[in-house]
């Protein structure tokens, strides 16, 4: 099992007179197999944690330890790497791939992490029907709804088993009964697969259910 440590993080964003420090030295750790809601105000600096966490942003300064592995200190191609073989993401946009069937995405998604499509199917279809969207796996990403399109970015985190799961207000978009599910989900996963999760969210409903809350 795999711990996530930050430290001493710092993160300035944006060019010449708009450059912004975004995170002043933040330092933390989130256990494996339980939820962690990662909570603060708007511009706070959340999304920016998750970007240096998922080895998307590299930080100015300070650690991002996935277990032993430093991926501030990884070159971009062995980062790519560890992003597509061992870090589940959901964004809050979804980022879907155009023109791809929901199943298609979580096929795509694992062929990418090397492995091969064939024979998974069925185990994507169900992670679909996971988070509700049994009804929805021919739907290209262009005919989901806002809500229907992070459930499937959030179906594709989970089918690729991670060790770290990095996801984005994923209940901004769903409705109450909906949120409960999906968090439920989220949390039983990270129990069974002893994962990481890292969840950024200003609601309660995922916050209650958290086992470790970290305030930006
Ligand atoms: P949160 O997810 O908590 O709402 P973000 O991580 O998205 O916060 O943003 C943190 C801060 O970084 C915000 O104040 C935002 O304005 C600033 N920021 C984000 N991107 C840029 C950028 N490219 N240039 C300058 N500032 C930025
Ligand atoms: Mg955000």
């Amino acid at each position: 099992m795999t711990t996530l440590t930050l430290r001493d993080i710092t993160v300035s964003l944006g060019h010449g007179d708009a450059r912004t420090p975004v995170l002043r030295g933040l330092s933390a750790s989130c256990r494996p197999g339980m939820l962690t809601a990662l909570v603060g105000p708007s511009g706070s600096g959340k999304s920016t944690l998750l970007a240096v966490a998922g080895a998307l942003l590299r930080p100015d300064g300070g650690q991002v330890l996935l277990g032993d592995t430093d991926l501030a200190l990884l070159g971009d191609g062995e980062r790519a790497k560890v992003r597509r073989e061992r870090i589940g993401y959901m964004f809050q946009s979804g980022n879907l791939l155009g023109g791809l069937t929901a199943v298609e995405q979580l096929l795509a998604a694992a062929s990418v992490a090397g492995r091969p499509a064939r024979r998974q199917r069925a185990a994507a279809e169900t992670a679909l029907a996971e988070v509700g969207l049994g009804h929805r796996l021919k739907h290209r990403a262009d005919q989901l709804s806002g809500g229907e399109r992070q459930r499937v970015a959030l179906a594709r985190a989970l089918f690729l088993e991670p060790d770290l799961l990095l996801i984005d207000e994923p209940t901004a978009a769903v409705d109450r009964e909906q949120a409960g599910a999906l968090t439920e989900l989220i949390a039983r996963r990270a129990a069974e697969r002893g994962c990481v999760a890292l969840v950024a969210t200003h609601d309660p409903v995922v916050v209650d259910a958290a086992a470790e809350v970290m305030e930006m």
